[in-house]
């Protein structure tokens, strides 16, 4: 059942297919990528970002990560060119991260796990909401970013500071004026290919985009991550660890790389 899956040792990502078959499809998500096999696309253009006017509106627990959630009900915040054709609206960001500094990313790179890897969700705006567009293959695209051990990430910190407010389950808070630029970092080259959803239900509606360089964090704003809850508020403490599904097989994929 959809409430059911997690990523504990009895419901984690090596059981989802049996609520979700999709699990074995032909385009799953994350991936290695093999940076010997990535081809350079000369055809792609560079990734056009445009966060200036976006809205950010809340923070949640969900039990599996922590959303930070953006107004979508214009073009504030949209992402275009790269692999795309049209325009795609920002509705939230979230993270996946390990339990410990060797594991905590999604994607891994020549089979190397980062600390944790930061996803900027969007929706195709031709298909009018994010409900609708999950149902078509090209209905979102994802940034991907990952993060390694060291210096602060000074636009994250006040992501960090509110989540003593959302430690449990369910618990949400008030969250404007966050800018999302903040995030990023100075390169925007990418891979790029189609893929999935990471977490349940799986849909194979996603372009994926992963930026080639990481962000820094520090190994205090990572532990802040790490002290989160999967339970609700007066539940037995789970830590809301290792919340990352580990690579699928690319099968029939390529992955295109934005730079040479
Ligand atoms: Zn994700």
């Amino acid at each position: 059942m959809s409430h059911h899956w997690g990523y504990g040792e009895h419901n984690g990502p090596e059981h989802w297919h049996k609520d979700f078959p999709i699990a074995k499809g032909e385009r799953q998500s994350p991936v290695d990528i093999n940076t010997g096999e990535a081809k350079h696309d000369p055809s792609l253009k560079p990734l056009s970002v445009s966060y200036e006017k976006a809205a950010s509106r809340r923070i949640l627990n969900n039990g599996h990560s922590f959303n930070v959630e953006f107004d979508d009900s214009q073009d504030k915040a949209v992402i275009k060119g790269g692999p795309l054709d049209g325009t795609y609206r920002l509705i939230q960001f979230h993270f996946h991260w390990g339990s410990l500094d060797q594991q905590g990313s999604e994607h891994t790179v020549d089979k190397k796990k980062y600390a944790a890897e930061l996803h900027l969700v969007h929706w195709n705006t031709k298909y009018g909401d994010f409900g609708k567009a999950v149902q078509h293959p090209d209905g979102l695209a994802v940034v991907g970013v990952f993060m390694k051990i060291g210096s602060a990430k000074p636009g994250l910190q006040k992501v960090i500071d509110a989540l003593d407010s959302i430690k449990t389950k369910n618990k949400q808070a008030d969250f404007t004026d966050f800018d999302p630029r903040g995030l990023l970092p100075e390169s925007l080259d990418y891979w790029t290919y189609l893929g999935s959803l990471t977490t349940p239900p799986l849909l194979e509606c996603v372009t994926w985009i992963v930026l080639k360089e990481p962000i820094t964090v520090s190994k205090e704003q990572m532990m802040k991550f790490r002290s989160l809850n999967f339970n609700g508020e007066g539940e037995p403490e789970e830590l809301m660890v290792d919340n990352w599904r580990p690579a699928q097989p690319l099968k029939n994929r390529q992955i295109k790389a934005s730079f040479k």
